[in-house]
């Protein structure tokens, strides 16, 4: 009976296993064209100052317009091209994207944007990373303090030499660095000494129950305060209330990015939104600071 029962669970786990490792492939091979057929497309997400009340850095999340699956968020196909090595070159077009958005805001209202590309520990392997990412920004003509680069902190982890060289010669180009998803990646606070970082973004974790729970209130101040003792900056990801945001106000949050202020929107809506103002002015309506 127990017997049975094993082999019928493992000849399920097999199917289901079989099945997705067709939807894999399938997939894996759509991946291999999306580049040449253009099918990537960078949403925009942004950062709300809490000091000014402005919007100045705006992160860049990719999408794929899948030809038959329609638009596809990150985790659906980001994991799959870092086991696969594509991520490379995803991360080189979405680097030269930022670069050209950059250069096309020249001389208008969102001329002094900054954007923040995501990169994976994967493409921080690429030795060219760091020359492909100067070529970029020289070919759009884009100083390099315009882009800023988040990485989480499975960097600090494995090949800790070789990050810190590669982040070192990022920081001295010019480009900000920012530690994503902050508090959840296991690993060792020492790296805020040894590494140039100039952002910490407290995960989302933190801050969904921060005016609920007292840990979570403790952990983001605590977070505050540090970076601030070390002249970090810091953003609040996922904020969904103005309660959260007041809270972050209050404990002197530099940035805050989340759904109450914006999704992810393409580039049209984001200048749109800009340009009547609606980003900062709910927001800013009872400042609490
Ligand atoms: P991330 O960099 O931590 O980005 C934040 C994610 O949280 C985004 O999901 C964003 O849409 C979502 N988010 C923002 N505000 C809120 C909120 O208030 N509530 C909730 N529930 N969610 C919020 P998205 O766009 O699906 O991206 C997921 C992850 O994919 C990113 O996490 C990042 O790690 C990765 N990713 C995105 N774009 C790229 C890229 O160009 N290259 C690489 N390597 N990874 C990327
Ligand atoms: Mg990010
Ligand atoms: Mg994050
Ligand atoms: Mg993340």
């Amino acid at each position: 009976r127990a017997k049975e029962q094993g082999r019928n669970t493992y000849q399920f786990y097999t199917e289901g296993m079989q099945e997705r490792e067709v939807m894999r492939l399938e997939l894996d091979k759509d991946l291999s064209q999306a580049l040449a057929n253009n099918e990537f497309v960078l949403f925009y997400q942004p950062q709300l100052n809490l000091d000014t009340g402005e919007i100045q850095s705006v992160e860049a999340l990719i999408r794929w317009r899948h030809p038959r699956r329609g638009l596809l968020p990150p985790v659906e196909f980001i994991p799959l091209a870092e086991e696969s090595g594509r991520i490379t070159d995803i991360g080189r077009w979405v680097v030269m994207a930022a670069c050209r958005q950059l250069a096309a805001w020249k001389g208008t209202a969102q001329e002094g944007l900054r954007i923040a590309v995501n990169l994976s520990g994967r493409e921080l392997d690429d030795e060219d990373l760091v020359d492909h990412i100067r070529e970029a920004l020289a070919a759009e003509n884009v100083p390099a303090d315009r882009l800023e680069v988040e990485l989480t902190e499975e960097i600090f982890i494995q090949n800790i030499e070789h990050n810190l060289n590669q982040l070192s010669r990022l920081h001295q180009l010019g480009v900000h660095l920012a530690i994503d998803d902050f508090g959840v990646g296991y690993s060792s606070l020492g790296y805020l000494r040894d590494f140039p970082v100039d952002l910490l973004k407290i995960d989302r974790s933190f801050i969904t129950e921060v005016t609920e729970r007292h840990d979570d209130a403790v952990i983001t101040r605590a977070v505050i305060n540090l970076a601030h003792n070390l002249g970090i900056e810091v953003v609040a990801e996922g904020v969904e209330t103005e309660e959260q945001l007041s809270f972050l106000k209050n404990h002197r949050c530099n940035f805050a990015q989340g759904y109450l202020i914006s999704r992810p929107i393409p580039v049209s809506d984001l200048e749109k939104a800009l340009a009547s103002g609606v980003l900062v002015a709910g927001i800013t309506a009872d400042s609490g600071l």
